[in-house]
């Protein structure tokens, strides 16, 4: 373990910082330290020479002020959940946003207001309390913020649009410390480029979205097939998928099963092919719309059914618990053709031994996301019928490299059967290429140009990010 700093600020500095925060100013020499540093992948192990946990716009201000005359780099934490750890950093400043949680639903305009560190579970269960909702994770613990600048697909996507869809307006504290609100009325560029560009043009301190009716109940859940059975099962859902209403949306998880009552004793433990769904229409529609699915094959276990949304949107949590390490590697498909199928059912059959975390997520898009919204967004990417994200989780060091090995072995075998082009919300730190590849050439010159004014010295850079000198 590493006890000491390589960046040293002068006590009376630090104590000029703390005078100015209403939050807590954590550094090496706290006990809180320890656990400041830390974000949710337990692999990052990164050391800041500063958490400022800020508690409001004026924190992030004097925050921010801080860091630039003390030339520190700035990594922005929302929910800390980036796989590539972009929530902290080695000898620069954490600007740690998990205080300020506030958040508005407005009934009369339709929409919710969330500060920079809400997390899902904490969003959802505002707006569920006025049978509304808006395109959120699938585990309740990521953070609003993160997850809708890096696009945000989840359980409403298909019928709802991404989360950057329904992104209509949010604060933003730029590099030179300007607060800046963008809505489509104002300042519509950064808007479009708030819409899957990352925290690349400033602190995001609130993110208003519009709101859905949805729930209380929503039909939910997953029918599990034995591993032996997936090539015939993707084989059924390449095709069925083709045809679904928009109002349900379904992913494919290749896992070990838990040792949960609804699987049947002998299967707790073994590599299973599981299809998660969400439906938000009328339940009978919903029901008749699984018919085929839930008719399909011999499946071990069909846990699906009338479920509050809530539940739902946290039944993912126990798969992803937090300080547990992680390694993922993701790419957008075309389609699944044969080829892709038994390459994708090959490189899952190694999960046998690479229990219990470690999965393959296959998250089927189309639907209502194929829209840009009003005023556009540079997600890009909309076209495509799959999102493939492989994912080694593990938990000690020691099986680092089993499982690493594991997913990019896997994604190399993939790769002729995928687009090539990575979701960015799914993308480790893998280089300015692969983020340009995330949005194509197009609308990554399109966000130079917004990175350009707003932050040109490029102080937002612990990120995917956007190199305002590329041309
Ligand atoms: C268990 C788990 C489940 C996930 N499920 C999904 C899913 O269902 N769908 C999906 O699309 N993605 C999912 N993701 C990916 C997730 O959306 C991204 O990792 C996202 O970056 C997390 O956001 P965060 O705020 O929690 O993370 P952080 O690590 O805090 O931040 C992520 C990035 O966003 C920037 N950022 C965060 N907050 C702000 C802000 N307020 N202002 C400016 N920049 C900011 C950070 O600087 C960093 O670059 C999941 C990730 C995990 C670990």
């Amino acid at each position: 373990m590493r006890n000491t700093q390589s960046t040293v600020i002068g006590e009376a500095t630090l104590a000029d910082l703390r005078a100015s925060l209403k939050g807590d100013v954590i550094t090496p020499h706290d006990e809180e330290y320890q656990l400041a540093r830390r974000v949710w992948n337990g692999a990052i192990d990164r050391h800041p020479a500063v958490v400022a946990r800020c508690t409001g716009t004026a924190d992030v201000l004097s925050t921010l002020e801080f860091a630039r005359s003390e030339g520190l780099p700035i990594a922005v934490r929302g929910g800390g959940h980036n796989v590539a750890g972009f929530g902290t950093c080695d000898d620069g400043l954490v600007l740690d946003l998990s205080p300020m949680k506030g958040i508005r639903v407005d009934t009369s305009a339709g929409t919710v207001r969330a500060q920079g560190g809400v997390l899902w579970g904490e969003l959802d269960r505002e707006t569920q309390a006025f049978g509304c909702a808006t395109t959120g994770g699938l585990v309740s613990t990521t953070g609003v913020a993160g997850f809708t600048l890096g696009g945000g697909i989840g359980w409403l996507m298909r019928r709802h649009g991404l989360a950057v869809d329904n992104l209509c307006s949010a604060d933003v504290v730029t590099a030179d410390g300007a607060l800046v609100t963008t809505s489509l009325e104002s300042e519509p560029e950064l808007l479009w480029g708030l819409r899957g560009g990352g925290g690349n043009f400033g602190v995001v301190t609130s993110l208003e979205f519009a709101l859905h009716p949805v729930g209380p109940l929503v039909v939910g859940g997953a029918v599990f097939h034995p591993a032996e059975s997936a090539g015939e099962l993707l084989r059924f859902y390449a095709d069925w998928t083709r045809s679904l209403p928009d109002e349900l949306t379904t992913m494919v998880v290749f896992l070990t099963a838990p040792p949960q009552p609804f699987i049947p004793a002998e299967y707790q433990g073994a590599p299973l092919v599981a299809v998660a769904v969400c439906h938000t229409g009328d339940t009978s529609d919903a029901l008749e719309a699984l018919v085929p699915l839930r008719g399909f094959g011999e499946p071990v276990a069909d846990v699906i059914g009338p479920m509050p949304y809530v539940s739902l949107q946290s039944l993912f949590d126990h798969s992803a618990p937090y300080g547990i390490r992680t390694y993922w590697k993701t790419a957008y498909l075309d389609d699944l053709d044969e080829a892709g199928i038994d390459e994708l059912v090959a490189q899952a059959a190694a999960l046998r031994d690479l229990f219990p975390l470690s999965a393959v997520h296959l998250h089927h898009m189309e639907g209502a996301l194929t829209q840009e919204p009003q005023g556009g967004a540079a997600f890009g990417h909309r076209d495509h019928r799959f999102v493939l994200n492989l994912i080694g989780m593990w938990s000690d060091d020691d099986e680092h490299a089993r499982h690493v090995g594991w997913v990019r072995g896997a994604w190399d075998a993939m790769q002729r059967h995928t687009t090539g082009a990575p979701y960015l919300n799914f993308l480790g730190d893998e280089g300015l290429d692969r983020v340009r590849d995330a949005y194509g050439s197009r609308a990554y010159d399109r966000l130079v140009q917004v990175k350009r004014r707003y932050d040109p010295d490029n102080i937002f850079r612990i990120n995917q990010n956007i190199d305002p000198g590329t041309t």
